[in-house]
């Protein structure tokens, strides 16, 4: 079982206390301070009795944290947060709000494997997974600076489904209604498209909303875009979200970021509404954030217009995200861009 009690769901929480023969209703105080009152320090959590307190403190028990060490705010509002890891490693997690909702975007590895060729975070070398802890403390440092937030997106650095347990169990803890008590609803999960765990997804208790990463209609310009597509063809992952959706009744949003002259035309358009066919979906088309050395560019906005009417004609719901934080790089795919010039760099596969 973890050390770090903060990286433990209520159940396992209970299974540490029985293990020291103490009374299970302790795990509930643990879990409320630590996921509600965001205590760090074993020794503040009162209802615990003080020998016990001391009892785990010495068996090597203890809540960790995560350190901000440095905040950027674009003018639209958007915060970038920079977080070191006990570790020393560094993630960024990005604050939006939107007519007055806050959502975060939350990281869920150092780096990423699946280095799709667009994306300043996939050129980082990948370093590790974030622990459930790391993952859900993104929200609380930032609830305290910034108080409460209404959205989370799994959208940061990472692909969320290469770290499938601690992404589920960061959802378990977050959804514990003695804890932080986030609806399912409020919560998304972005995919590059990796089928198992999309299956494993679809069948446990709890679901968020999926979206996925498509950018391209066919595998093979996909898979010049995202290496990932060699291994998970298209027509199996559709048959995945067909799946998903099965299980869930869940309308599937579809990422399609549009990149000039690669993915944008008309009857790309066409190719990407035949794909979708068979499911319910909403397509978000997004304007290709550029970062220094990004080797693509972004759409003329003309181009984007008419993709998304050849979508709408088609009867998918379609909208066009604008850039947001672009000035501090913190929209997507952006993440991590400001290391690129000092960080080890992935090599291409
Ligand atoms: N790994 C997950 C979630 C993190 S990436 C995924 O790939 O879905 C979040 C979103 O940003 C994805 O839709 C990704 O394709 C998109 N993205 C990556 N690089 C981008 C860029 N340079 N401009 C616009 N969107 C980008
Ligand atoms: Fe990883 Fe997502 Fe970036 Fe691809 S787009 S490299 S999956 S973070």
């Amino acid at each position: 079982m973890e050390k770090d009690l903060k990286n433990n769901t209520r159940s396992e929480l209970s299974v540490i206390i029985t293990s020291f023969k103490q009374k299970t209703y302790f795990a509930d105080y643990l879990f409320a301070f630590i996921h509600q009152k965001h205590t760090a320090d074993l020794n503040k959590i009162s209802p615990i009795p003080k020998p016990f307190r001391a009892q785990l403190a010495e068996t090597g028990y203890y809540i960790s944290a995560l350190s901000i060490l440095k905040t950027q705010t674009d003018s639209d509002g958007t915060t970038k947060y920079l977080f070191g890891l006990p570790d020393g490693q560094c993630i960024e997690t990005v604050r939006l709000v939107d007519e007055g909702r806050i959502t975060l975007c939350l990281s869920t590895q150092v780096g990423c494997r699946m280095g799709c060729r667009f994306c300043a975070t996939g050129r980082l070398q990948f370093q590790r997974n974030l622990t459930a802890a790391e993952i859900v403390d993104q929200i609380y440092q930032i609830e305290q600076a910034q108080g409460p937030v209404q959205n989370l997106v799994y959208m940061g650095m990472g692909e969320p489904l290469d770290n499938f347990n601690q992404v589920i169990r960061s959802l378990e803890i977050l959804h514990d209604e003695q804890g932080r008590y986030f609806g399912m609803r409020h919560i998304t999960l972005s995919t590059c498209g990796l089928t198992e765990p999309i299956r494993k997804l679809a069948n446990l208790k709890i679901h968020p909303r999926l979206a996925v990463s498509i950018h391209a209609a066919d595998d093979l310009l996909r898979s010049q875009l995202m290496p990932i597509c060699r291994k998970e063809p298209l027509e199996r992952l559709m048959q995945t979200l067909v799946y998903y959706q099965q299980r869930t009744g869940r309308r599937i949003t579809i990422e399609y970021c549009m990149i000039d002259g690669l993915n944008d035309t008309p009857e790309l358009a066409g190719r990407l509404a035949l794909l979708l066919s068979g499911l319910k979906t909403n397509v978000n088309l997004i304007e290709l954030n550029d970062y220094s050395g990004c080797p693509y560019r972004p759409s003329p906005g003309s181009r984007i217009k008419n993709f998304a009417a050849r979508l709408k004609e088609a009867g998918i719901d379609t909208a066009i995200r604008f850039k947001r934080g672009r000035s501090i790089n913190a929209a997507c795919g952006q993440l991590g861009a400001e290391w690129l010039s000092t960080a080890k760099i992935q090599e291409p596969a």
